[in-house]
């Protein structure tokens, strides 16, 4: 297993579209061990295909344990996924990215997924998933189409630096920046 490099939203493969994952064997198994490896040591809850310049649809997912939630505490490795359903509640909630060190946001969700997909072997599932769990597959599935968690806000009152010690000016003009790649 090995750490890959995580690109930065401003690197452009983070805007294009994945291309479906054709060839299920050992060199897929040794992508999704990386792409675990890699978001446990940068203690995030997913990381998508493209976030380490792989512009294939692959995802994996980790959220921290929660009681009585059987899907939490453990690695999902989504390939080719298709959200079936979707909610039609949605719930507002904070988001991070690996790729956008640093800042996070208040983005609105569907409460709950339906999710297919297919597993590392190749072996197809279909998940039900709800809460946070379901917030993370919305957000790495995005990530398959090129789209960011920024995209989803539009009121910069809704996303800011982890570190609040900066001015207020400052930010903005980071939010400026961050738009910048989103157009
Ligand atoms: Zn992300």
């Amino acid at each position: 297993m090995a750490v890959r490099k995580i690109l930065y939203a401003s690197d452009p493969k983070l805007r294009q579209k994945a291309k479906k994952v054709k060839v299920f064997g050992p060199q897929l198994k040794k992508l999704a061990n990386d792409m675990i490896e890699t978001m446990h040591e940068a203690n995030g809850v997913g990381l998508a295909g493209p976030q380490i310049g792989v512009m294939q649809r692959i995802f994996v997912a980790e959220i921290p344990e929660e009681e009585d939630n059987p899907l939490s505490g453990k690695p999902w490795v989504m390939i080719n996924p298709e959200i079936v359903k979707r909610t039609v509640e949605m719930e507002e909630g904070q988001e991070g990215c690996l790729s956008i060190p640093g800042w996070v946001g208040l983005v609105n969700r569907h409460y709950g997924v339906e999710i297919k997909a297919r597993t590392v072997s190749g072996k197809p599932i279909k998940m039900k998933v709800t809460g946070f769990l379901a917030r993370v597959f919305q957000h790495e599935y995005d990530h398959l189409d090129g789209i960011l968690f920024v995209d989803h806000i539009s009121d910069p009152e809704k996303l800011w630096r982890l570190d609040a010690e900066e001015e207020d000016d400052d930010d903005v003009y980071v939010f400026e920046e961050i738009e910048s790649l989103t157009a």
